[in-house]
């Protein structure tokens, strides 16, 4: 679970003028309306179809650079298939594929100088074109003395987003993004301000992993070496408005090695705003990771205030998917609900959202309330905690496991946007 939260400062790039919803998004909305938000921003949804979903074209031309605004293509971004014509094309033999996947996902390298069982000239030409570069680190933060990593990066075009690893004593989680930016417009959210810049692609969100694995599997963190169990979408970005990468990042996280870490679907959360269409989707793709519904209010006036997208797909539509999640996959989700003061924190909404959560059947749901991290400059602050004390209490009267989250790094402001805010 997300033990850091998102931290705003000033937005890093301009806000776009439309949010893109994950497919299926029906036609256009009015405006949402952020009447009591401290960024004051309209924001018009129009549909946006779900990037390509198709198979990434094969192109061996000698650039490894992307078409424009497109990340270079990497080993990652193929499937095993596709490997294999990808190092025949360069004039290898095709087992090579494989080791080149091996070197990858099981040692958690994409360094040609540790793929000593490749001859020199071989490896060198196929990480030259196969393995770009995608993230730079630009900046590091630790907390908690050094069990929680901030990351900065610096991907290609210059876009910047963040992860964060956070070691436990009985397991290890990163959060990683899944866009630059998001369009979801939030008000709370540092992220939400900066407007979207782009979707991150599945290897971009993979070298999110394989860099902390490795930083893991190193013993980089106190502790000694470890593997990294669990994992986050609660960076930077929406990640269902990011849906074919995000779900190719999570199969290479679920494929056992070598053609990825084989990691467990249950460790794998993805958080989302309520995109309907795509959590229904999710129900149906048969990897059972945990969904996190970020509902943060039970009444359709307030949500959509605190999270625009509600005008489009209402609190109770947003339930009846993630009850449906549930029923499909038998997996618990998860209500994130940042608790704000004098805003969404009163008793009675508490109580609406136990009866809207018992109205959908017992045992289905647990309820994550996470204290505001303010954003510098909004009106909102944390609710006191005797408040928040209150609010639990009620929830767990109505029978819902209630867990109030805790908020490691926020010495380190939190989790995203903020580093990447404060370098513009
Ligand atoms: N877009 C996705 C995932 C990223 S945010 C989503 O909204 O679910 C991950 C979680 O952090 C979400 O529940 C989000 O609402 C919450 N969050 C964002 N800003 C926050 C803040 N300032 N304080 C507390 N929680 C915050």
């Amino acid at each position: 679970m997300l033990d850091l939260v998102p931290e705003p400062v000033a937005p890093l790039t301009p806000a776009r003028s439309t949010v893109p919803i994950a497919d299926g998004a029906p036609g256009g909305r009015a405006r949402g309306s952020l009447r009591t938000a401290p960024v004051a921003r309209a924001v018009q949804v129009r549909p946006v179809p779900i990037d390509g979903g198709g198979p990434v074209p094969l192109s061996f031309s000698t650039s490894t650079r992307g078409a424009r605004g497109k990340p270079p293509r990497h080993f990652v971004d193929l499937t095993p298939e596709q490997r294999v014509e990808a190092v025949v094309e360069l004039g290898e033999k095709p087992f090579r594929a494989k080791q080149l996947a091996t070197h990858y996902f099981a040692h958690l390298t994409a360094d040609a100088a540790e793929m000593t069982d490749l001859p020199q000239a071989t490896r060198d030409r196929l990480v030259g074109a196969l393995f770009p570069d995608l993230l730079t680190a630009a900046r590091t933060l630790t907390a908690d003395a050094g069990a929680t990593v901030k990351t900065l990066w610096h991907l290609f075009d210059g876009a910047k987003v963040e992860s964060v690893l956070m070691r436990y004593p009985n397991r290890t989680t990163l959060c990683v993004s899944s866009q630059a930016g998001c369009g979801m417009a939030c008000p709370f959210c540092a992220t939400g301000q900066l407007g979207l810049t782009r979707n991150l692609s599945t290897a971009e969100i993979v070298e999110q992993v394989r860099s902390a694995a490795r930083s893991l599997a190193d013993g980089d963190l106190p502790g000694g070496p470890a593997r990294l169990s669990n994992l986050v979408f609660m960076g930077m970005g929406e990640p269902l408005a990011n849906y074919r990468a995000v779900m190719e990042s999570v199969r290479r996280l679920v494929a056992p090695a070598p053609d990825g870490f084989g990691m467990s679907a249950r460790n794998i959360t993805v958080s989302t705003v309520g995109l309907v269409p795509a959590m229904d989707r999710l129900a149906r793709e048969g990897i059972p990771v945990t969904l996190a519904l970020s509902l943060h209010a039970p009444d359709d006036e307030l949500r959509s205030e605190l999270v625009p997208v509600n005008t489009r797909w209402s609190v109770d539509e947003a339930l009846d998917s993630a009850r449906n999640y549930f029923e499909v996959t038998g997996r618990r989700v998860s209500i994130e609900y940042a608790l704000i003061k004098d805003m969404n924190d009163h008793a009675w909404r508490a109580d609406l959202l136990g009866t809207k959560l018992n109205a959908r059947g017992r045992g289905w749901v647990h309820v994550n309330p996470i204290p505001l991290n303010p954003t510098p400059g909004s009106i909102w602050t944390a609710s006191d905690p005797a408040v928040e004390r209150v609010f639990v209490d009620r929830l767990r009267a109505h029978g819902i496991p209630t867990t109030v989250r805790d908020t490691r790094g926020s010495d380190i402001d939190g989790a995203c946007g903020q580093l990447a805010a404060e370098e513009e």
